[in-house]
């Protein structure tokens, strides 16, 4: 199984401004020090070992869309934010030379904006032939979808789109089996509610998203429960937009995680590596590679039995489980 994400940004998509990509490439001569490249090939190899990632790399802007891929049957997708844009791009690639249905299955994690905003230029909703099933915990996920295309906001009534969709309510504490995979969902503690995926594939391999949820080490009903759905995983999509200190002075009850809180988590649930995700939109990359590498080092402290692996999220990323 493969986890592909498309967006991993959270609340609003962001863009670098000039002056970001300027910084950007002044960072990188300084630390070329006067090297001269052969070729493109050998600055990208300079850029991809030597350089730190925010200076030579972005974790991007797009809100969340993680893709759930094990290689065969329909195309399965944890929310529609931004990042399904190219996503879905990408998958009419993937299905063209035939060995792919024509099929989409979404997991919605819940129905705020950034998790639905990019549904309306999802381009396989305007293909004739094409099948997508929205799953949800919500049973007005719906009523959200089509609000976002009403003509006071969107061009396009959602009546519009081409494809046969179709919207399914699931319940917690069951399992169903969805083309390729076996999907279970938990409630989780959010602004009109959450809900967490844990996805399990032929061969056992477990992958969990969990994202726009507020743990709180306290609320050990809460905490319980999540260690026990994330037990064992191969790997933890986790909502991980405030570092602590946000997350405990400020913006308290605001329905999202920390990082440390993420760690704690997972170290309890056994799981083998956690994604950070749903960056906050007003930190830089520096920022982020800052918290990636304060994660890592809290691990390291705070880590009682196996290692936990702590990667970064960023747009583009691929890893495989
Ligand atoms: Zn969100
Ligand atoms: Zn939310």
């Amino acid at each position: 199984m493969q986890i592909r994400f498309w967006g991993t940004r959270g609340s609003l998509p962001v863009a670098p401004q000039a002056q970001t990509i300027a910084d950007k490439v002044a960072d990188a001569l300084v630390a070329a020090e006067g090297k001269s490249f052969a070729d493109k090939s050998a600055a990208r190899e300079f850029i991809d070992n030597e350089l730190a990632f925010s200076v030579g790399q972005t974790y991007g802007g797009a809100t969340s869309c993680v893709e759930i891929d094990v290689g065969e049957g329909a195309f399965v997708i944890c929310d529609m934010g931004s990042g399904v844009r190219e996503l879905g791009l990408d998958t009419i690639r993937r299905f063209s030379d035939g060995s792919r249905p024509k099929e989409w299955h979404f997991f919605m994690s819940h129905l705020h904006w950034d998790h639905i905003m990019g549904f309306p230029f999802f381009v396989p909703a305007f293909m004739d032939g094409a099948k997508i099933v929205i799953h949800a915990g919500h049973s007005d996920a719906e009523k959200a979808l089509r609000r976002q295309q009403e003509e006071i906001s969107f061009p396009v009534p959602f009546d519009w789109l081409k494809a046969d969709i179709e919207f399914r309510t699931l319940e917690t504490g069951r399992e169903y089996e969805i083309g390729a995979v076996t999907v279970s969902l938990v409630e989780q503690d959010h602004s009109h509610d959450s809900y967490g995926y844990r996805f399990k594939d032929a061969q056992g391999k477990v992958a969990v998203y969990s994202t726009d949820a507020e743990y709180k080490v306290e609320r050990s009903d809460i905490f319980s429960e999540m260690t026990n759905f994330i037990k064992d995983a191969d790997l933890v999509v986790c909502d991980t937009m405030y570092s602590l200190a946000d997350s405990v002075s400020m913006k308290e009850d605001w329905g999202h995680s920390s990082n440390i809180v993420a760690v704690d988590l997972c170290h309890e649930a056994g799981a083998k590596r956690l994604a950070l995700f749903h960056h906050e939109p007003t930190y830089s990359d520096a920022d982020i590679q800052r918290m990636h590498e304060e994660t890592i080092r809290y691990e390291e402290l705070t880590r009682e039995d196996a290692a936990l692996e702590v990667v970064c999220a960023y747009d583009g990323l691929c890893v495989d489980v």
